[in-house]
């Protein structure tokens, strides 16, 4: 194993942690990719059914353009890892990542028959890659879930086309994908887009109350 993919597996045990303990990774949910490098594709890839607070560093699996092991390691990469790879074809990302959280389950619910998502407004949306403004309109696509990878990174090869400026999607009661140049850029949108999915649904939440007041 090289250092530098022993320093991103670190990188990325370090961001799943963090993740975990705020309720975006429990259980063996979620997944986390890096890439190591581009000709041929190779990813640091989270591995199927481990619980993300108890990841550590040297179960971080080597992963080809097709999803397949490339590492010495007897595990399977995670179900999703053809959606990191669209999505790293797609956006030229250097990093993706996908939580279910509580709220972006719920937000995913609430908004599908909208096929998305707008957050306008919010001075956090100055986090995410490119943003001046707090008055941006950031739209999230929610795409249908699928248990077929491949159907399903279709559609999000599509999606991801047709909103060139979108920042991250949901799927489905499922969960949020987000990206970045670097794990770094990554790691901070996911933090926004999860504070701006947590701010609305406790803003709908409490409007709705002070309706039946
Ligand atoms: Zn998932």
């Amino acid at each position: 194993m090289s250092d530098y993919f022993a320093d991103t597996s670190a990188s990325l045990v370090s961001v799943a942690k963090s993740f975990h303990a705020r309720g975006w990774l429990l259980g063996t949910s979620g997944n986390l990719s890096v890439v190591v490098q581009l000709d041929p594709l190779r990813l640091a890839m989270s591995p199927s059914g481990i619980d993300k607070g108890e990841l550590t560093a040297d179960q971080l699996l080597s992963i080809d353009e097709d999803a397949r092991v490339v590492s010495e390691h007897n595990a399977k990469p995670s179900d999703e890892s053809l959606l990191h790879i669209r999505i790293v074809r797609e956006r030229g990302a250097g990093a993706v990542l996908h939580t279910h959280s509580v709220w972006n389950t719920i937000i995913s619910d609430l908004y599908a028959s909208e096929g998305g998502v707008t957050i306008q407004g919010y001075e956090m949306l100055k986090g995410l890659q490119g943003v001046r403004t707090h008055d941006h309109a950031e739209w999230l696509p929610i795409i249908e879930n699928s248990q077929d990878m491949p159907a399903l990174a279709d559609v999000i090869g599509k999606t991801l086309n047709e909103h060139k400026a979108a920042h991250g999607f949901l799927i489905l009661r499922h969960g949020l994908y987000s990206w970045g140049d670097t794990l770094a850029q990554a790691k901070r949108h996911i933090e926004i887009l999860e504070f701006l999915l947590e701010t609305l649904g406790r803003m709908l939440f409490i409007k709705q109350n002070r309706m039946q007041l």
